[in-house]
């Protein structure tokens, strides 16, 4: 019974800053029980759509390894941005019902188990997935022995202009490999998804991955290389093409591992016909990002009256249509937008309630 106590008292701390509902504690106890952490600790990140905890595991030897918790929230607020990935991810035909909360945010768990588990088995610097119960998902800790998190891409301090330029090759190389490897599209792929280490990237938050037969991977794809694009080039970095490195990541002929990747990525640098003109490439990257990607076959088809529908003003349903719309998005204005989503969250007692009647 005292041991009792003692391990629902570690599982408390981890309520302390943040309300988790009885369902997360009964799943956190579960997982201290069977040994896959030894103590939960406070949030290391608080989400519009998850909490990220720190905690420990020990080894035989007692030694202390830290973990990561990931803890998806029930809210309704979450769901609706989210609906687009999952519709049409043949991975989810069937178990995917809008009305339930809870089996949503299972599915965004089990998603992101699965994306890790192949991103992580094909060597891409990533958490392992550890284990998975429900909305709960553990992780090996990307950060020191004292649990303290890598910084993320956006926060870390890099003085070495070789470096930036060396982490974007190296970036590009892991698109392609997720890409080619895993056959996955990280979907929302930018500084704030990606730890930095020793000059390694690590790629996370990858719940939202779609596999490239979804109706909007490429729409997906173009996103993410052009979040990329914008970030390395703020720092300075001549970058490529939006269209070349779209190119570079789904050629199927060409290598997807190091070195060869990165010497194809050279090549390519290599081959620019107006090596470095920043006009010229603005330009090229403008008409890219608003260009029209076919996806399937019927789709191509599917154009030439699609446009004529556009010019009608119409063309509200069509998959694309929100990318003739705002091709350009702010990244920094979604940061901030995200930050008032957190304060603003109401609805999670409410859910929290709603989870406990039954
Ligand atoms: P969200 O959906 O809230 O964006 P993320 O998966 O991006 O969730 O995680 C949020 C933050 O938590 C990350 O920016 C990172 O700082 C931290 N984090 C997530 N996973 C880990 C991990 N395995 N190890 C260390 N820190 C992590
Ligand atoms: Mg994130």
């Amino acid at each position: 019974k005292q041991g009792e106590d003692r391990e629902k008292d570690k599982a408390d701390r981890a309520t302390s800053d943040q309300v988790l509902d009885q369902r997360t504690r009964m799943i956190l106890l579960q997982m201290i029980n069977r040994g896959v952490v030894s103590e939960v600790h406070g949030a290391i990140s608080t989400g519009k759509e998850a909490n990220v905890y720190g905690a420990v595991s020990h080894d035989d030897q007692g030694e202390a390894i830290q973990r990561a918790i990931k803890v998806y929230k029930t809210s309704i607020l979450v769901f609706k941005d989210r609906e687009r990935y999952i519709t049409g991810e043949h991975r989810f035909k069937g178990g995917f019902d809008k009305g339930n909360n809870r089996k949503m945010v299972k599915l965004w768990a089990e998603k992101e188990y699965r994306n890790l588990r192949r991103i992580y088995s094909a060597g891409i610097p990533s958490p392992e997935p550890l284990s998975l119960k429900l909305h709960v998902l553990a992780m090996s800790f990307l950060g020191d022995r004292k649990g303290w998190a890598y910084p993320r891409l956006r926060d870390a301090t890099i003085e070495d202009q070789d470096e930036w330029r060396m982490l974007y090759i190296q970036l590009l190389g892991l698109m392609r490999k997720m890409f080619q490897v895993c056959r996955l599209v990280h979907a929302d792929l930018s500084e704030y998804n990606i730890l930095y280490h020793k000059q390694t990237l690590y790629i996370i938050d990858v719940s939202q991955s779609v596999e490239p037969d979804h109706p909007r991977s490429l729409e997906f794809l173009r996103m993410d290389i052009k979040n990329v694009g914008d970030f390395f080039r703020r720092k300075g970095v001549d970058t490529l093409t939006d269209r070349m490195i779209y190119d570079f990541i789904t050629a199927a002929d060409l290598p997807t591992d190091e070195p060869a990747m990165g010497e194809a990525l050279e090549k390519l640098y290599e081959s620019r016909p107006d090596e470095g003109d920043e006009d010229a490439m603005q330009v090229d990257n403008e008409v890219f990002r608003n260009q029209y990607i076919p996806q399937t076959l019927e789709q191509v088809y599917d154009v030439e009256k699609d446009g004529q529908k556009l010019e009608k003003g119409g063309g509200k349903d069509l998959v694309y249509s929100n990318l003739l719309a705002d091709s350009v998005v702010d990244k920094g204005q979604d940061e901030g937008q995200k930050q008032e989503d957190d304060s603003a969250e109401g609805t999670e007692s409410d859910d929290g309630a709603a989870l406990d009647s039954d």
